[in-house]
């Protein structure tokens, strides 16, 4: 036991401990001094000040690593408040992946990132107004202003951690591929990674593949717009499969758009599992179907990936494809961000963006949060901005209650 000299400040007692990228698992406590991780061991010692926190029937994991959210609330149209969501998921590490662009990145790191329990990095748009609107941030190829984005990036290096660029029919009309080129010079010059969304092109993800490399991040990986990763027999694209063989990082980016259980079922078939899981959170999504990232990685689990696959793609690879190994890891010396889950069992119906359904018979429910050894505290979420409404079709979600994931109030309604 390190640090013998003083008592654990937490003992987080007699839970399952699982961190996969570690290789840690068993029946542990684990002990916590002055916010970081000083112990994985099975019964630890309890001083006459130590907190105990309960975690029997418990999963204790690393604090989960969200690899694609949208956290910049009120200045931006996807926003959310990360915190709240944080005490309610076991999110702990948010990336933010492009809501913010040059001129609006200040505003992100002063006004949201700089006042939040839970830790925030970011991707920088190329776009140098970020997601200011719902669509259109290349339509305007002016705003792709390497050289400013460059210098932003180089300022803020310990949050901006690679380059991010939506690439689909409505972000870049009129401009075909040339903001993708532009990112992809952007990212060699900075020496990030770069993240690129697909959707519906055009451009096609022929034209996409061209300019990807080993370490980038192809995210809205499992979509079911034309720009999928699946040919019309079936088969996993030729170009990005041979790219995902020597380093692409595929990852989900759930969402509300991009998340289809027919493109799943094919690649999972074929042996190709994404790299990361991740939700894609933002002012539709977490009203379902996708709801948080819990659900998310529960619809994994539910097509026949193990739980510990299904973590690791959660907290450590959504960390190294960041290449901040030291987040997500339970590691002992590594920041105290855990999460502890319940790991239900019963009967569940999960949906994807086009509300086809799975049902499914396990379900992991997060009950506890703490970020540097102190739990979260359960806030209230701030209420949807008056232009979240779902789309028509996936409206029937907001009556179905709990089936799969949580429920929230929406504006559905309006
Ligand atoms: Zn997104």
């Amino acid at each position: 036991m390190a640090g013998s000299d003083k008592y654990f400040d937490v003992i987080v007692a007699g839970g399952h401990v699982l961190d996969p990228g570690a290789g840690i698992e068993g029946d542990y406590d684990l002990g916590i001094t002055d916010g970081r991780i000083t112990a994985v061991a099975a019964a630890l010692t309890r001083g006459p000040t130590t907190r105990i926190i309960d975690a029997r029937d418990h999963i204790v994991t690393p604090g989960l690593v969200d690899l694609h959210t949208h956290v910049y609330w009120g200045a931006t149209y996807w926003g959310i408040e990360a915190d709240p969501v944080a005490a309610r998921s076991g999110v702990t590490t948010w990336i933010d992946v492009g809501s913010a662009g040059a001129y609006s990145f200040p505003g992100f790191r002063r006004y949201v990132i700089e006042h939040s329990r839970a830790r925030i990095y970011a991707l920088l748009n190329l776009s140098s107004i970020g997601l200011i609107a719902p669509t259109w941030e290349f339509a305007n190829i002016d705003y792709c202003d390497a050289d400013l984005a460059a210098k932003i990036v180089d300022a803020n290096r310990d949050i901006i951690l690679g380059i991010k660029a939506r690439i689909d029919g409505k972000t870049t009309r009129g401009v075909g591929i040339r903001p993708l080129e532009i990112a992809r010079a952007l990212a060699d010059r900075v020496e990030l990674p770069l993240m690129v969304h697909i959707g519906n092109g055009p451009p096609t993800i022929e034209e996409v593949a061209r300019l990807l490399r080993p370490g980038d991040i192809l995210t809205h990986c499992f979509t079911g717009g034309d720009m999928r990763i699946v040919t019309a027999d079936g088969r996993a694209q030729a170009e990005i499969k041979a790219l995902h063989d020597r380093g692409l990082i595929l990852d989900i980016g759930h969402g509300a758009g991009s998340f289809s259980y027919e493109t799943a079922e094919r690649l999972l078939a074929q042996g190709i599992m994404p790299d990361v899981i991740s939700s894609d959170i933002h002012q539709l999504s977490i009203q379902g179907p996708m709801f948080d990232l819990p659900t998310t990685l529960s619809k994994f689990l539910n097509l026949g990936m193990s739980l510990r696959d299904v973590i690791e793609r959660a907290t450590a690879r959504p960390a190294r494809a960041v290449r901040r190994p030291e987040l997500g890891t339970l590691r002992l010396g590594s920041q105290a961000d855990l999460a502890l889950f319940r790991l239900e069992e019963g009967e569940y119906a999960f949906h994807d963006v086009e509300m086809r359904r799975r049902s499914g018979t396990r379900r992991l429910v997060n009950t506890l949060t703490l970020v540097a050894g102190e739990p979260l505290a359960k806030t209230p979420e701030r209420p949807l901005h008056v232009w979240a409404v779902l789309p028509e079709h996936q409206r029937p979600i907001l009556e179905r209650g709990k089936e799969g994931g949580s429920t929230i109030h929406s504006n559905a309604d309006l």
